[in-house]
C-alpha cells in the first residue's frame, strides 16, 4: 500500500541530482505508455496515489521549444491518462497542470516541461493544497506503480 511521508523526508530520500531531475527520473521510471517522444509514468513520489506525469523524453524547458504537433501529443496523452484514472480509480475529478519553469529559484518545479495528471477525491480540494508536497508525499513501491500502470495502460492506447 502506498504510504504518505512528509516533504522533508521525501527530499532527504531523493538521490542527489546530477543534472535535470526529470531527465534522471525518466531514465529510471518504468513507462506506463510511450507515444512518439512522450512518456506517461507513475512517479515514485506523488501528491496523491494515482498521480501520473506526462513528459517529453527530450529535455525541453519552454513551450516555445515545442512544436504544435508535440504539444498536442502531450495534451492528448494527459487527457487519456485522466480518462484512465477516471475509469480505474473513480476520482471526483482530475487536475491536469503544467507547472514546470526554466527558472531555478522557484519552489516545487523542474525546468523539464511536464504535465501532472492528479486524481482528486475530496470535494473541497484546491490546486494550492494538491499541487504541492507541503501536505505530504505519496511514496509507492515499484510493484505498486507497475500494477497501477498495467491498469491504466489499457485505456491509453487509443
Ligand atoms: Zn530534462
Amino acid at each position: 500500500m502506498p504510504t504518505t511521508i512528509d516533504r522533508a523526508e521525501a527530499i532527504a530520500r531523493l538521490p542527489p541530482a546530477r543534472g535535470c531531475w526529470l531527465c534522471e527520473l525518466l531514465e529510471r521510471a518504468e513507462p506506463v505508455f510511450c507515444e512518439a517522444d512522450a512518456v506517461v509514468f507513475v512517479p515514485e513520489y506523488g501528491v496523491r496515489w494515482g498521480h501520473v506525469l506526462v513528459a517529453p523524453r527530450t529535455h525541453l524547458e519552454t513551450f516555445s521549444e515545442l512544436s504544435e504537433e508535440r504539444w498536442l501529443c502531450l495534451c492528448d496523452l494527459a487527457r487519456r491518462a485522466a480518462v484512465a484514472l477516471e475509469r480505474e480509480l473513480s476520482p471526483l475529478r482530475c487536475y491536469v497542470a503544467s507547472l514546470g519553469s526554466p527558472a531555478t529559484d522557484l519552489p516545487m518545479t523542474c525546468p523539464h516541461l511536464h504535465i501532472h495528471v492528479v486524481p482528486i477525491y475530496a470535494a473541497d480540494a484546491r490546486p494550492s493544497t494538491v499541487l504541492t508536497w507541503s501536505r505530504g508525499v505519496v511514496v509507492s513501491s515499484a510493484a505498486e506503480r507497475a500494477e497501477l500502470g498495467d491498469r491504466l495502460r489499457k485505456h491509453l492506447s487509443g
